[in-house]
């Protein structure tokens, strides 16, 4: 078994890079790929920690890209085989996300939340701030009932203090990754918002720009769902690749390795992926 799909301290996981790696190991994973938000950070930690204990190690990272209806996510593999334009992406885009901030700061302010930017810094613990860290300060201030009330009432899409992230063009976003030598996944495709024929055709579109794989095995998916993308992916020459998404206590249902328990993705699947790198 292997988990291509984790978030540590770096984004907004909340275990460190190197105990992502202890947790993997301990759940029988051969190997493991970081893949936080718009950051390659945690890949130095949890590289040598993998080496440590005799697992394989993926360094990845995830980008959120311009899509609608839904959400687009792009997991980046092997990212740290060279420079090139990716590593200017992330940066820019966490330049963005400082901005974006202090709006929000400003925009809960002004809606009456008495929350600063020292707090939500504290609570991300040195990674990159996002709004799993504002809902937590939230939430642990008692301004909303829970964590998950901070996102339905306020930080949610369409919500009173959503302000979007900067996003880039899937097809960018490819092609930089491509261009510093990584290897590109569909995260959670589902997450497209689309029905199934304009899935097919949105992965029709992404395969076209260059995307490796399809995020087939992902830990909340049901079997049936699971199978369907494995057909979406075979009929698009698509890796079907798999992870948790785990995130520590901010989901707690998902574990490194077996997502929601049943999670099992074959080490074929870093196989294939390998090959495509050749
Ligand atoms: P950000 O990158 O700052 O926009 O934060 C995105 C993260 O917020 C996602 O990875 C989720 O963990 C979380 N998130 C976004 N929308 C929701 C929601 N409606 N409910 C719960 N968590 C959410
Ligand atoms: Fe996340
Ligand atoms: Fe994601
Ligand atoms: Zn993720």
């Amino acid at each position: 078994m292997i988990d291509l799909h984790c978030h540590s301290t770096r984004s907004d996981g909340s275990e460190p890079p190197a105990r992502v790696v202890e947790l993997a190991a301990a759940a029988g994973c051969e190997a493991v790929a970081l893949t936080d938000h718009d950051t390659t950070s945690g890949n130095g930690e949890a590289g040598g920690r993998a080496r440590e204990l005799g697992v394989g190690f993926v360094p990845g990272c995830e980008v959120s890209c311009r899509f609608s209806p839904g959400t687009l996510h792009l997991l980046c593999y092997f990212v740290d085989e060279g420079g090139g334009p990716l590593p200017d992406l992330l940066a820019r885009l966490r330049g963005d996300r400082e901005t974006r901030n202090e709006r929000l700061v400003a925009r809960l302010n002004e809606l009456g939340f008495p929350i600063s930017l020292e707090l939500v810094e504290a609570a991300a613990g040195g990674g990159e701030i996002g709004r799993p860290h504002f809902a937590r300060v939230l939430a642990e201030t008692g301004a909303v009932a829970s964590y998950q009330d901070a996102f339905d009432s306020l930080l949610g899409k369409g919500g009173p203090a959503y302000i979007p992230k900067a996003f880039v063009d899937p097809s960018d976003a490819i092609a930089a990754a491509t261009a510093s030598g990584a290897l590109t996944v569909l995260a959670h495709p589902f997450s497209l918002g689309l029905e199934p024929a304009g899935l097919e055709a949105a992965v029709a579109e992404l395969a076209a720009a260059g995307l490796t794989g399809l995020e087939c095995l992902y830990g909340r998916y049901s079997p049936e769902d699971r199978a369907g993308l494995l057909g979406v992916a075979r009929r698009h020459g698509l890796v079907a690749t798999g992870g948790s998404d785990y995130h520590g206590s901010f989901k707690p249902d998902l574990s490194v390795g077996t997502g929601t328990g049943d999670l099992d993705v074959p080490v074929s699947a870093l196989d294939e992926l390998r090959a495509r790198l050749a």
